[in-house]
């Protein structure tokens, strides 16, 4: 039994060894992506008012192509920044680039911007904003931002007060992945959100599981009497379309009515570079 546990310890120890090589290989890349401003690219995804079936925003969603490996999702690198100081580079050219972006968008709608757990409670985020917002010229209230409840949970005093001072600016916030952490509620007394979005995982079970339609019935409900906007993300289908807007949400996002795509100058770069 020794032995076995020996051996086990030392398959897991070389597991970890190869993780850690490769964390330390992604970081480096990653960082020098971020240096010379390369392969590094912003997706914007439509958000629909349900009631006019317009676009009343969109988000950015950041993307990275390394040309010896194609595509990274970000749920694979944005926790490889978010261990190391990267973050707050990759976190200033996201919202550097969404800013200048959103600011040369003729429909003049509002742009939202995820930010990570890692860059909240450290007050760096604010100014990072502002200047953000300067370099841009953008209209403060056109940018949006996106934070998890995990991001306030993290450091919730620290957090809020970040997120405070974003708001003062006239930077509106949105709770995302809403339902997913625990204490979600806790969350909305806390903090005066401007949006909830509910998480895909409730949206795409909905049609199937009537428990999971009663939650986003509830959020929507919730999000009503707060006089907030909920948002369900993740709608793919028609059905799952018709039943969000049933149950009150007031706007959607989800490949069903428009996939996250780069913006004209970006999409020839990124045909040049994939042979897309
Ligand atoms: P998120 O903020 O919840 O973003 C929504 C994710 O759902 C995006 O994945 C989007 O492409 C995907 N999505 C949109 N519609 C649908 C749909 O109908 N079905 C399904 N299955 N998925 C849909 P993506 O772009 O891979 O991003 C994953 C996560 O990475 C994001 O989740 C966010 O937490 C993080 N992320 C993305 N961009 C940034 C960024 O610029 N900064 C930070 N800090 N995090 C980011
Ligand atoms: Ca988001
Ligand atoms: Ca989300
Ligand atoms: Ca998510």
């Amino acid at each position: 039994a020794k032995k076995a546990g020996k051996r086990c310890y030392r398959m897991f120890s070389e597991k970890m060894r190869i993780d850690m090589y490769e964390r330390l290989r992604l970081q480096e890349r990653l960082s020098s992506a971020l240096r010379d401003n390369r392969n590094i690219f912003l997706y914007y995804q439509p958000i629909i008012d349900v009631k006019t079936g317009r676009t009343m925003g969109r988000e950015a969603l950041i993307r990275w192509y390394q040309p010896d490996r194609g595509w990274v999702s970000p749920t694979d690198f944005i926790p490889v920044a978010e261990n190391s100081d990267l973050i707050d580079r990759l976190g200033e050219f996201v919202l550097t680039k969404a800013c200048c972006d959103a600011a040369g968008w003729d429909d003049g709608l509002p742009v939202a911007v995820n930010v990570s757990a890692a860059q909240l409670g450290r007050d760096t985020l604010t100014s990072m904003v502002r200047a953000a917002l300067a370099r841009s010229g953008l209209s403060h209230d056109r940018l949006e931002i996106e934070v998890t409840e995990t991001a306030v949970l993290n450091n919730e005093a620290g957090a809020i007060r970040d997120l405070l001072q974003i708001r003062d600016l006239g930077v509106r916030v949105a709770l995302d992945d809403f339902g997913t952490g625990s204490s979600s509620l806790t969350h909305l007394l806390s903090f005066p959100f401007d949006k909830i979005k509910i998480d895909g995982s409730f949206v795409q079970d909905a049609v199937q599981r009537k428990k999971a339609a009663a939650i986003v019935g509830a959020i929507a409900g919730l999000g009503a009497r707060l006089g907030v906007t909920t948002v369900a993300e993740g709608v793919e289908t028609r059905d799952q379309l018709r039943l969000v807007v049933r149950e009150g949400c007031r706007a959607i996002q989800g490949f069903h009515t428009g996939r996250p795509a780069p913006m004209e100058n970006d999409a020839h770069v990124i045909a040049a570079l994939t042979g897309e």
